[in-house]
């Protein structure tokens, strides 16, 4: 780190993950738990484990949702196989992610 008081999020930073908004959500708040470390002259406590999502779209009413970390070790959120294509992944696709993004991420709530 060759600048210890700039940060980086986002599709800018670079980091050996995949380049998501599913991303940015898991990274914002190491990256403002940083920042406020810094300003506060304590050690940096931000941890982010390279968490991405991929919603791979396999048909008109199926997707799979792939979620995965730096190693590419899984990283699921729902209790089921996420591996298989399902419908409900569609509609989390088409309404529910939408809601998270407008909702929750773009007020600060998620
Ligand atoms: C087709 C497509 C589908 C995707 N689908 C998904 C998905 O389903 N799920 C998911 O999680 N992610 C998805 N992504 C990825 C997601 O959109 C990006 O990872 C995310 O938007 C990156 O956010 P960001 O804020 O880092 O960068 P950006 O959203 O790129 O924001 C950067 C901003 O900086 C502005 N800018 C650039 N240069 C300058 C400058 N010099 N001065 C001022 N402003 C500047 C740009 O105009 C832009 O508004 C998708 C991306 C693409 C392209």
């Amino acid at each position: 780190m060759k600048y210890k008081n700039v940060f980086a999020l986002g599709d800018c930073s670079s980091l050996p993950t995949s380049k998501t908004g599913a991303a940015i959500r898991k990274q914002a708040p190491a990256t403002v738990a940083n920042i406020l470390d810094m300003i506060n002259g304590k050690q940096l406590s931000g941890n982010y484990n390279g968490y991405t999502s991929c919603p791979l779209v396999t048909s008109y009413n199926s997707m799979v949702l792939a979620e995965f970390d730096y190693d590419k070790n899984p990283q699921e959120s729902f209790p089921f196989d996420q591996s298989k294509e399902r419908f409900s992944m569609m509609m989390l696709k088409k309404y529910g992610l939408p809601n998270l993004y407008w909702h929750g991420m773009l007020r600060g709530r998620a």
